[in-house]
């Protein structure tokens, strides 16, 4: 393929020290990655066990290839997206040497430490927004899984913090082919359309794209302001489909209306109806510059 190929395990070894761990996915494994060859340099080396992928990639009847993920992230430049700076395979493993980024995952994040105050909510939500319309408005891509354990964070400190978009792996061009309408990515942040294209056969059902992404950062933006999903695990996609969520619990009563209001525009069941992401960008709620001190009893 004119690509790096039929690496030796023991080749990787020698050229790079990864025997420290950072995280770990559905068929993939992320650990520090060492150049033990120029200078030390360190990234995050994601390690794709392809038996695992192939396997999942027929399950779903999806048409992905190993090779998308690098060579799409490769493709991006946005300073709120994880660098791609090298790949390589071993018959095994994908090999992806990965920007890394230290502050670990925002759902460690917030397992951690709870809500966001809206003035942090809204820096840092504006970041994520700002690389999903690079993605949807300059790359025509859908990234298709985003979810808190794909934003990865700079540090540990809330006030200066930078989110980075990770996780390519079920990205795609956004186009409405038959592959687009595959079943994947993670239940609590699936989008209505995505499940009723799921158990429907009805080939006139027209798949989706960029609105999966604009509903999952509503997801996400409930779960960042409350620090609770919106979905209880009963009934999951019953809940989903209706749109049944609520703002009427403690965790929403310090939060503005415009911030409910930005939700709600995103988390709206008809794709049609939801907003898009350059009119995400600009909402409203991004531009209150004070916020009242939340004052919890
Ligand atoms: P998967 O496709 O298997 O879900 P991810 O790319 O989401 O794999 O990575 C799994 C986990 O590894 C992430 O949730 C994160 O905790 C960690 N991780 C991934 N990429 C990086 C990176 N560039 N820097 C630091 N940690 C990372
Ligand atoms: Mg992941």
């Amino acid at each position: 393929e004119g690509m790096p190929n039929g690496k030796t395990e023991d080749w990787v070894t020698k050229h790079w020290d990864i025997r420290h761990q950072l995280g770990s996915g559905n068929f993939s494994e992320v650990r520090l990655g060492v150049d033990v060859k120029d200078k030390g340099k360190q990234y995050a080396m994601k390690i794709v066990d392809k038996k695992k992928f192939l396997q999942f990639q027929k399950q779903r009847e999806s048409v992905l290839n190993l090779r998308d993920e690098a060579d799409m992230m490769s493709s991006l430049s946005h300073s709120n997206i994880v660098k791609c700076h090298s790949w390589f395979q071993t018959e095994a493993n994908m090999y992806l040497a990965l920007e890394l980024v230290q502050g670990g995952d925002l759902l460690h994040c917030l397992l951690d430490g709870g809500a966001f105050p809206e003035h942090q909510a809204s820096r840092l939500f504006h970041q994520i927004c700002d690389a999903v319309r690079y993605l949807h408005v300059e790359k025509q891509l859908v990234h298709r899984d985003l979810k808190p354990e794909n934003i990865l964070l700079t540090s540990k400190d809330r006030e200066t913090m930078l989110p980075k978009l990770a996780d390519f792996g079920l990205a795609r061009k956004n186009m409405k082919s038959r592959d687009c309408r595959t079943f994947c990515g993670t239940p609590h942040y699936f989008a209505p359309e995505v499940i009723t294209t799921a158990s429907s056969s009805d080939s006139k059902n027209a798949g989706y794209g960029k609105q999966v992404d604009m509903w999952s950062l509503g997801v996400i933006l409930y779960i960042l302001l409350s620090g609770i999903p919106p979905f209880e695990e009963e009934q999951l996609y019953r809940q989903i489909l209706d749109g049944k969520y609520e703002f009427d619990v403690e965790e929403w009563n310090c939060v503005s209306p415009e911030a409910k209001q930005f939700v709600t525009s995103m988390m709206t069941v008809n794709p049609m109806e939801r907003i898009d992401i350059n009119q995400a960008v600009d909402h409203p709620w991004f531009k209150i510059s004070r916020f009242c001190t939340p004052t919890r009893s």
